[in-house]
């Protein structure tokens, strides 16, 4: 079994904690607790290894960091994301603010932790409140801006909504696949 470090950053109240336990619990609570410092949750996926002709999927376990998005606890990130193979650094959607605080973490990452050793994934939350009909449209980072800032700096970009679920078990299967390949 193989086995990747994942850290999630980003500005508090962006909704990192509800994308890990949507992906590990696949449930959502709509008054979870600030998460104090850090928490830390696993989970596996399977993948299928097209490089080899075997049939057999291949086991991933991801344990996973949750960092506390507020400004004191910022000092202690580095411990997380050190030796982390992937981070996943999220910004709110409906928060234009929140991708800035993002754009600052993949800076910092680039700076302390090098390109070549660490997936960057930017993630944008609360999706749902996007273009739908029945809540108004709260949507205040065009997907395209996030979306050219990702290729700029060679990030893999997904929108999700941690509350329907919408493209997050992709984000964690992708993240997957592509670490599988590099390993
Ligand atoms: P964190 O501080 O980044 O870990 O954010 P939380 O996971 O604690 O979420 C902050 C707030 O945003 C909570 O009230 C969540 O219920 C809410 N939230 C998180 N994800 C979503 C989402 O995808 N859609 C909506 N509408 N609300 C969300």
């Amino acid at each position: 079994m193989f086995q990747f470090k994942l850290v999630l950053l980003g500005d508090s109240s962006v909704g990192k904690s509800s994308i890990v336990h949507r992906f590990v619990k696949d449930s959502f609570d709509d008054f979870r607790e600030s998460t104090i410092g850090a928490a830390f949750l696993s989970q596996t996926i399977k993948i299928r290894d097209t490089s080899s002709d075997s049939t057999e999927d291949t086991v991933i376990k991801f344990e996973i960091w949750d960092t506390a998005g507020q400004e004191r606890y910022k000092s202690l990130a580095p411990m997380y994301y050190r030796n982390a193979n992937a981070a996943l650094v999220v910004y709110d959607i409906t928060q234009q603010d929140s991708l800035s605080k993002a754009q600052n973490w993949v800076n910092e990452l680039k700076n302390k932790v090098g390109d070549e050793d660490l997936i960057i994934c930017l993630l944008g939350n609360k999706l749902d409140l996007c273009d739908s009909s029945d809540n108004g449209d709260k949507r205040a980072v065009m997907t395209d801006e996030a979306k050219v800032y990702a290729e700029e700096q060679d990030l893999l970009f997904y929108e999700v909504s941690a509350k329907t679920g919408q493209g997050v078990k992709d984000v964690f299967q992708s993240i997957g696949e592509k670490l599988y390949q590099i390993k």
